[in-house]
């Protein structure tokens, strides 16, 4: 490792290193950083952008989906030709990355963050922003981080209001302190049925990349302390304190160290994807399939489209996308037991 900074990134940081908190030595810190950003959506295109900016020396990009057109009203990564390429997220995310800075080091993860993957995924870093698009992935990353202890932020969006936490384990309160349980299938708005507004989408990131900057280069006393909620159609921003003390002693995670998603007591493997119409499926066990070969297989029954890191298919008005892994996104619906059925029919298991 480095230690000093060539010509080059001098220049390049130079707005950054005269900021007072920052200097010479906050920039070197950045640069040793690893942050995993789990999601490649709204929230993660403008993360992965600002902290790639920034000068974290390793970003990890987790997304389990691939491009469509209505991402680019808010995914300010992608371009149209992305979306015809049928790209996964964290691939073109990579690409895009790699041509905003390339003297950072970049990995894509194309995969689905569940409980058999997400203890190895942050395992090698300092840190996660959250960029999930469900509750059952937030309480999932909870556990891992309280249980590793790892600072994570929580970031959310939809319409034209977003929610901001940072989470410290021992430090702060957890998610699971300041919401009980998962809300509901279907009693939470998604982006289809309400939409979102790219302003807030990026409002949001940015205050998750501050608290991530704040946290990697120490300045532990300007970490913000409150559950922030911004409405940029109502002009509101309110605060809410969530430090220890204003929440209840009794949290299952932080308080009592029960890991009821990473231990498989809670959470399905049938996931209905938030704004999709769509179903994930997640085999109960790995698996590999033979991507080549059902694409040939599939080919005799409906339309097939092939890249290296899946296969499309169209059948019976759906559209079924297969990982190497087994994992497949049915698209067309939200009911899981078509989903289990299709799957099951032209997959496998
Ligand atoms: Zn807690």
């Amino acid at each position: 490792m480095k230690s000093n900074f060539g010509a080059e990134e001098k220049e390049r940081y130079s707005r950054q290193m005269i900021f007072h908190e920052m200097g010479q030595a906050g920039q070197m810190k950045l640069a040793r950083s690893r942050v995993m950003i789990l999601g490649c959506g709204g929230l993660g295109s403008a993360s992965a952008s600002i902290l790639a900016r920034a000068g974290i020396g390793y970003l990890k990009l987790v997304d389990r989906d691939f491009l469509e057109l209505n991402n680019l009203q808010r995914q300010i990564l992608y371009e149209e030709h992305d979306v015809k390429e049928g790209l996964p997220k964290a691939i073109a995310a990579q690409r895009r990355i790699e041509q905003i800075n390339s003297t950072i080091l970049v990995e894509p993860v194309v995969d689905d963050v569940n409980r058999f993957n997400i203890e190895k995924l942050i395992s090698d870093i300092d840190l996660v922003i959250d960029a999930a698009d469900n509750f059952e992935t937030r309480f999932l990353l909870n556990e891992a981080c309280v249980k590793h202890k790892r600072p994570w932020i929580y970031g959310a969006a939809i319409e034209s209001y977003g929610l901001a936490m940072t989470i410290i384990p021992d430090k702060t309160a957890c998610l699971r302190c300041i919401m009980d349980h998962i809300p509901q299938p279907g009693s939470m708005s998604t982006c289809e049925s309400v939409g979102v507004l790219a302003s807030i989408v990026l409002i949001i990131a940015s205050i998750q990349c501050a608290e991530a900057i704040k946290i990697l280069t120490g300045n532990h006393h300007e970490i913000n302390p409150h559950l922030i909620s911004i409405d940029v159609w109502q002009n509101s921003y309110q605060t809410i304190d969530v430090s220890k003390e204003h929440v209840p002693k009794n949290c299952p995670v932080c308080n009592q160290h029960r890991f009821d998603f990473l231990e498989g007591k809670a959470g399905s493997a049938f996931t209905t994807l938030c704004g999709r119409n769509a179903v994930q499926i997640l085999p109960f066990k790995a698996t590999h399939v033979d991507l080549p070969k059902l694409a040939i297989d599939l080919s005799a029954m409906g339309v097939v489209k092939v890249n290296e890191y899946l296969i499309r298919f169209e059948i019976e008005g759906y559209e079924l996308s297969i990982f190497p892994d087994g994992r497949t996104i049915v698209k067309g619906t939200t009911d899981t037991g078509i989903a289990r059925s299709l799957y099951s029919k032209y997959v496998g298991n």
